[in-house]
């Protein structure tokens, strides 16, 4: 769960992550992607890398899943998510 989005708080780090949590029902089903919603915002890097994970998220939403030789970003969220830093 991402805490910053269920309290409704939010922050540009809780919509890049937003893609690969379980939101309540009412949040579920709308995938942002761009370079200002990414961590690395007016360059294309962050643009690609939140469509990316828009996809992931779509598919994931709809039922879909990815290859297991071929793991999509939110397979592999938990592992290789950008470190969450103190404030
Ligand atoms: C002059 C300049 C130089 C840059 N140089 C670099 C660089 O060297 N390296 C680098 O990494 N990044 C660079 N950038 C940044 C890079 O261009 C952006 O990070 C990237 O284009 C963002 O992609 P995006 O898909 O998030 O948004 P955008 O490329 O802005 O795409 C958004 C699209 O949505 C459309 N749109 C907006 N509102 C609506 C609407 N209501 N309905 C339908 N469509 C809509 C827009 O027309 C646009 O086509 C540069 C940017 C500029 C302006």
């Amino acid at each position: 769960m991402n805490a910053e989005l269920i309290t409704g708080e939010l922050t540009v780090s809780g919509l890049a992550r937003s893609f690969a949590v379980r939101l309540p029902p009412e949040q579920q089903g709308i995938f942002l992607a761009g370079d200002d919603v990414s961590w690395t915002p007016a360059w294309v890097e962050g643009a690609v890398q939140t469509s990316l994970n828009a996809v992931w998220g779509i598919m994931h939403h709809l039922g879909g899943t990815t290859h297991r030789d071929n793991p999509g970003p939110g397979d592999v969220f938990a592992r290789l998510a950008p470190l969450e830093l103190p404030d």
